[in-house]
């Protein structure tokens, strides 16, 4: 889940790391008012999206006094920034800037641990100087059971700076770590860490993603969850207790199981398709539930079949067939059907859904070569 620089902001400065004062604000008069309430100085004006690279977007702009702080929001507030529509900006009195640091943790899963990512060559897209010059980049695992470490910190400060601004580098990316521990993020960033010409160090942006699997005991973060990181679709799901991806194909497909559903796209792709979505129903026998799905699934005006591919375990094929019929009779799906249905009362699935326009299939391999083409051929 991804939350807003100055949510992250606020993480932040709970574990000591250097952010500078702010406002969040939602109209140009509230920019102006917290500009004046700053100190009525140089002040800047960020868009609040989730969405990188604001800066050079022209998401970013530094203002002169209240007034034109005032000016500067009305630019911004409104704008689309890659296709998000601006509702809120962070105004912060402006840093001087004499140099831009990258300072970073993320998770290594190949590794399992979380690694430390620290390189003088701030300010700039870091996937690009990853893949123009790695050897920018200093790079360092952190031990899960023993955290990062002050002289490991130290270590690694000081391939970047010299003197007291390292040691000042230093204490924060201990920081850094102890956030990101501590609110079970896949991500935290500062980018750019930035020394003033004092010697000052100041983190002016600030990004946490946070890892889905660990909200349930953070309560208090999981209720920041902004619903434009996600398609309408994909919150409805949510809420719904469906998990749900939108994809590009044509193949709907409503699968039980995350696995099961990787599976059936992967065979969709292997004999040619695309598939329309990611949707595992999960393993419950609820009809609501499926009916659901298929409402979800068939507003994407480029599906053309749909496919259900159910192992019943815990799961009823009965209920998914009646979930089937029952969402059939609501809404005139107008569109072919292909059904898998196997496991736990199948039988009385398959007495349930004959008689019906369903496209019956025995195997995985039959039913998704059988949505493909009922779909329009392979993409
Ligand atoms: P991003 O483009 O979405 O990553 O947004 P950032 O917060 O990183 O801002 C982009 C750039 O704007 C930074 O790299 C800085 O060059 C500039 N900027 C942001 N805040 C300040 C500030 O307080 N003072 C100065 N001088 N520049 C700033
Ligand atoms: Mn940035």
């Amino acid at each position: 889940m991804k939350i807003h620089e100055y949510q992250a902001k606020k993480i932040f400065r709970r574990f000591g790391i250097p952010i500078p004062d702010d406002r969040l604000a939602m109209t140009p008069d509230e920019v102006k008012q917290a500009a004046k309430d700053l100190g009525g100085g140089l002040v800047v004006v960020k868009a609040q999206v989730l969405v990188g690279g604001r800066g050079k977007a022209g998401g970013v702009k530094l203002a002169e006094d209240p007034n034109d702080a005032r000016d500067k929001a009305e630019a911004i507030l409104g704008m689309n920034l890659k296709g998000l529509t601006v509702k809120k900006v962070l105004v912060s009195p402006a840093v001087d800037i004499l140099s831009e640091l990258y300072v970073g943790i993320v998770q290594d899963r190949a590794g399992q641990r979380a690694t430390l990512m620290v390189s003088a060559a701030g300010g700039v897209d870091i996937e690009e100087v990853a893949r123009t010059a790695p050897e920018k980049i200093v790079k360092f695992g952190i031990n899960p059971r023993l955290g990062l470490r002050p002289f490991e910190a130290r270590q690694v400060a000081f391939k970047v700076a010299d003197g007291k601004v390292a040691l000042k580098i230093a204490s924060i990316l201990v920081q850094l770590w102890e956030a990101y521990d501590d609110v079970d993020a896949s991500l935290a960033e500062v980018n750019p860490l930035v020394i003033t010409p004092d010697n000052e160090v100041w983190a002016i942006d600030a990004k946490i993603n946070l890892d889905d699997n660990g909200l349930f005991r953070q309560k208090e973060l999981a209720a920041w969850r902004d619903p434009e990181e996600s398609e309408p679709e994909e919150n409805e799901a949510r809420e719904a207790g469906l998990s749900f991806v939108k994809l590009e194909g044509n193949v709907g497909c409503l699968v039980n199981g995350a696995g099961l559903a990787m599976a059936t796209m992967d065979l969709v792709q292997h004999y040619g398709g695309a598939p329309a979505n990611f949707l595992d129903i999960g393993g419950s026998s609820n009809p609501d539930k499926v009916v659901k799905a298929l409402d979800i699934i068939t507003r994407d005006k480029n599906v053309k079949a749909i496919l259900f591919n159910i192992f019943g375990g815990i799961t009823r094929c009965d209920d998914v067939a009646r979930g089937i019929i029952e969402a059939k009779k609501k809404t005139d799906l107008g569109l072919p059907v292909v059904v898998r249905l196997v496991g736990t009362n199948e039988e009385e699935a398959r007495v349930l859904l004959a008689g019906t326009d369903l496209v019956p299939a025995e195997t995985m391999d039959e039913a998704v070569q059988k949505a493909i083409k009922l779909a329009g051929g392979a993409a």
